[in-house]
């Protein structure tokens, strides 16, 4: 589970997170929404350590990450992270990207990084583009390819920023896919999209952001067809 409690995140004298509190429990997936600049990525990005927290805690299965004691490295191997950019390395083969980090991390033999590779693959139905280089795929292959070089590495949570955005619509669709067979394997997941066909048909909580804060909770369904609030209002009505 992801317990996040009073977090709060000042870059200089912007607040840009006052206060979240939120839990994401095992198998949970919660899609999060929100306007730009409402602190969407500065949220997932604390949960993975990648933002230093100004107050508040992050409890990963009930380890303090703030903790100056705590192994971040070891904790952050158990979280994926996917970018709106896929950030794979061109120079690589697919098959490269995916078990690069297995050996040097994880201490995987070649033999079976490759093995955990193609069943990733195979997984996000790319197993026929091992040898390929990113370049030669599509933004929607490349982004699979980069879900499954996160799988690889054997996460117990998944972290989504906007998977999708940088895609033509035509090959959004792929790549959702993917992600809706991963929460049907129970995995736990926070997903920050626009996609309000996925948060409704997969997540199980929507929270609605603004300005720094969560204003709205609850079932995706319900969020989406009777919002409580103006705030949650006016950006829906923006968006659906
Ligand atoms: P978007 O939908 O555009 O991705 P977001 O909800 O993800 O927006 P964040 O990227 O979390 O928003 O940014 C929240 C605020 O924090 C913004 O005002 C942004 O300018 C500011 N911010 C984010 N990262 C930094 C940084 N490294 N240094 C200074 N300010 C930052
Ligand atoms: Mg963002």
């Amino acid at each position: 589970a992801i317990e996040i409690r009073k977090l709060r995140k000042s870059f200089g004298d912007n607040e840009v997170l006052k206060g979240i509190d939120l839990t994401v429990r095992h198998g949970e997936v919660v899609c999060v929404v929100g306007p730009s600049g409402s602190g969407k990525s500065t949220l997932l990005r604390s949960v993975n350590m990648l933002e230093t927290p100004s107050g508040g805690e992050i409890l990963i299965e009930g380890v303090d990450v703030l903790d100056p004691d705590v192994d971040i490295d070891r904790v952050r191997t158990r979280i994926g992270m996917v970018f709106q950019q896929f950030n794979l390395f061109p120079h690589m083969t697919v098959m490269r990207n995916l078990t690069i980090a297995q050996e040097r991390v994880l201490r995987r033999s070649r033999t079976e990084a490759q093995k955990v590779a193609r069943d990733m693959l195979e997984r996000v139905g790319l197993a026929e583009k091992a040898d390929a280089h990113p370049g030669h795929l599509s933004g929607g292959q490349q982004q699979r390819v980069a879900i499954a070089r996160s799988l690889c590495m054997n996460p117990d949570m998944m972290l989504f920023d906007e998977p999708t955005s940088a895609l033509d619509p035509e090959l959004v669709g792929e790549v959702l896919e993917v992600m809706r067979r991963l929460a049907s394997t129970g995995m736990t997941m926070m997903v920050v999209t626009h996609e309000m066909g996925f948060a409704r048909e997969v997540g199980d909580r929507l929270i609605f952001m603004d300005d720094g804060v969560i204003v709205e909770e609850g079932v995706p369904a319900e969020i989406l067809a009777n919002p409580q609030h103006g705030r949650t209002q006016a950006f829906l009505s923006k968006v659906l």
